[in-house]
This record gives C-alpha cells, structure tokens and sequence, in this order.
C-alpha cells in the first residue's frame, strides 16, 4: 500500500534526500503526467510530483554499475 509521506519526510524528498536511509542517489524510473516514480540507492521506492504530497511505495531492486544505478521498477 502506498503511504503518503509526513510533511517532514515529503520537505527531505523534495531536497534530494531519500527519508528512509538518508541517501542522495536517485534513479529515476516510470513517469505519468506530472509525476515520476523515483527509487534511493537502497531501493526505497517514491511517487513523486511537486507541489504534491510524495507516496512510499515500498523497497523495489536497485543496483549499482559503475557510477550509475539501475532500478527494477
Ligand atoms: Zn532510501
């Protein structure tokens, strides 16, 4: 289940940080409209469409190449 994150939490996303391990590595995936799915290095898995509100949507696989991450999304 998704769960819409506090406004703590939503404000940390919104500068890039993943509220749930703290990590500054994204990886974007999925986009609909306005929204994007984006996922942390840890694979902590975010809806994500300023000014609204993000959505936790639970950890998906993340791998790191090189420099660069690969979600499955
Ligand atoms: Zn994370």
């Amino acid at each position: 289940m998704p769960e819409k994150l506090n406004q703590e939490d939503d404000a940390k996303l919104k500068k890039g940080v993943c509220p749930k391990c703290g990590s500054t590595h994204f990886v974007e995936g999925p986009s609909g409209g306005e929204a994007t799915n984006i996922a942390c290095e840890q694979g902590h898995r975010f809806w994500f469409a300023p000014p609204f509100t993000s959505e936790y949507q639970g950890t998906i696989r993340v791998e790191r190449e090189g420099d660069m991450l690969k979600a499955w999304f």
